[in-house]
């Protein structure tokens, strides 16, 4: 299996550090709103790396935070005039809410960064001992960048390069150097704060990713991921600090993806040209989002657009219908042995499998594994017939789920009631309760609540609400 490595840019052959298995880290959001479909972005592809792991046999250690402490989120705890762990538990319930509609998995653990600081602290002063980082006079912690020698190693900048890019600003305070980061941050008046040997204060962001990595999968890690605005300085200053700290190369495999861009311009809350995934939910189930996301390759930028998500919408359709068509074939078909023409059937469908299978290896090509689908999709509609064997349907329709199911497509079509079917119901279940059957429409108002529909009773009679 090939993966793109952006320490080496270059595709290499994936070398798990232990057989079988795969220690993955992808940075999380910053929980201060509703996230958006450029968050999304990497929750989508690196699911569905995490997946394609999965199918391939390998036990996934996947940990994803949430970023719970962070200057946007202490804002807007001070406009709402709440606690900062009001906003970021409402933002993560919300997150998950959005993840579970995108069909994106749980981690393995999601960490909070408020729930390290212990480990934080304890790396800072591994950092400071060994000489990698100071305290200056008003307590903040910086990391001496110029100390580590492969600094720059990952965004491919040397440090002349930056010195360069910083040579306007005065260094500030007692910083020995304009090229220093924090790691820990004297509190502000009415902000959260930890105890430390330094000051009263919180965490830079950068320390936070480490010490989540080294907790949850050791010192060293298979892949760590994230999106490509991360690489400098988050991912760079991340590595500093691990393998400062720890000895040890801190991932083997870094990836990125792309950035999702409106109207050819980056998808930004800054800049206010983006969509909430809940905004997009009001139009699509959130599974369009998903098939639209993986319609490109991950690490080329993506562009949003009402047309690209028609199109996903009506290319899932098809993918949808095929296998439902299957699924009403399995009750008509027979029980016998394959033809040869049904044979030859499932020798190409084998094939389209190894084509799947092939781009999905390639640097997980997604764009290349959907027209895999698309072309068993048109085999089954065409070769998949009511006279066909039940062992070729259940055969087609096996292999369609479950290479959908990999890239996080479900392909059970959910039952929802039409309007008329809930009228109907309230109507059977006002005569049950005329006839004193109250059990059958005890049955019914749980039917009904198992489809989200809610029940009120009303002066002008029954009305339902869907939830
Ligand atoms: P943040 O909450 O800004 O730290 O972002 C969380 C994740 O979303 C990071 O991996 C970012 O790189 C990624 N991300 C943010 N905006 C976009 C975008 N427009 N396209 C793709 N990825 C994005
Ligand atoms: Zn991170």
């Amino acid at each position: 299996m090939k993966v793109f490595n952006t320490l080496s840019r270059k595709k290499e052959e994936f070398v798990p550090l232990e057989p079988g298995k795969v220690r993955m880290y992808v940075c999380g959001p910053t929980v201060y709103n509703f996230i958006h479909i450029g968050n999304a972005r990497p929750m989508i592809v690196f699911d569905t790396v995490r997946r394609y792991f999965e199918y391939k046999g390998y036990d996934v250690n996947y940990v994803s935070n949430f970023t719970d402490v962070d200057d946007k989120i202490i804002k807007k705890a001070v406009e709402e005039g709440v606690d900062a762990s009001v906003i970021s538990e409402r933002y993560i319930a919300e997150c998950k809410k959005d993840m579970e509609g995108m069909n994106v998995k749980p981690a393995t653990t999601h960490p909070l960064a408020t729930q390290e600081i212990h480990g934080m602290i304890t790396m800072i002063e591994t950092l400071i001992e060994k000489g990698y980082a100071y305290r200056a006079e008003d307590g903040t912690v910086y990391y001496r960048t110029r100390k580590f020698k492969d600094y720059g190693k990952l965004s491919h900048k040397n440090l002349e390069d930056l010195q360069a890019g910083h040579r306007e600003i005065k260094v500030v305070g007692d910083k020995e150097d304009d090229l220093d980061f924090v790691l820990w941050k004297p509190k502000k008046e009415g902000e959260p704060f930890w105890e430390s040997p330094w000051c009263n204060g919180r965490p830079g962001w950068h320390i936070e990713c480490s010490v989540m990595a080294k907790h949850y999968l050791g010192d060293e890690i298979d892949i760590h991921a994230g999106g490509e605005d991360l690489i400098f300085p988050h991912h760079e200053n991340e590595i500093a600090q691990s393998e400062a700290a720890n000895d040890r190369e801190f991932s083997k495999y870094w990836m990125h993806n792309a950035f999702l861009n409106i109207d050819n311009r980056k998808m930004s809350k800054s800049l206010g040209n983006f969509f909430t995934v809940r905004e997009i939910s009001e139009k699509y189930d959130l599974q369009v989002l998903r098939f639209f996301m993986l319609s490109a390759h991950y690490r080329s930028p993506l562009n949003f657009s009402a047309e690209l998500m028609e199109a996903s919408k009506n290319g899932l359709v098809r993918i949808l219908t095929a296998v439902e068509r299957l699924g009403e074939l399995l009750s008509s078909a027979s029980d016998r042995e394959l033809t040869e023409e049904e044979k030859e059937v499932q020798n190409q469908i084998k094939e389209l499998v190894e084509k799947y299978e092939a781009a999905m290896e390639d640097d997980f090509n997604t764009a290349d594994a959907i027209s895999a689908v698309f072309e068993m999709v048109k085999l089954a509609n065409t070769s998949v017939k009511e006279e066909s064997s039940r062992a070729l349907v259940e055969y087609v329709k096996d292999t369609v789920e479950t290479l959908c199911d990999v890239l996080g497509i479900i392909t059970e079509t959910k039952e929802e009631l039409l309007d008329a079917e809930i009228e109907a119901l309230i109507e059977e279940r006002q005569q049950a309760r005329k006839d004193k059957n109250f059990a059958r429409a005890d049955e019914i108002r749980d039917t009904l609540a198992e489809k989200g529909i809610l029940l009120k009773d009303t002066r002008e009679g029954v009305k339902w609400t869907r939830a």
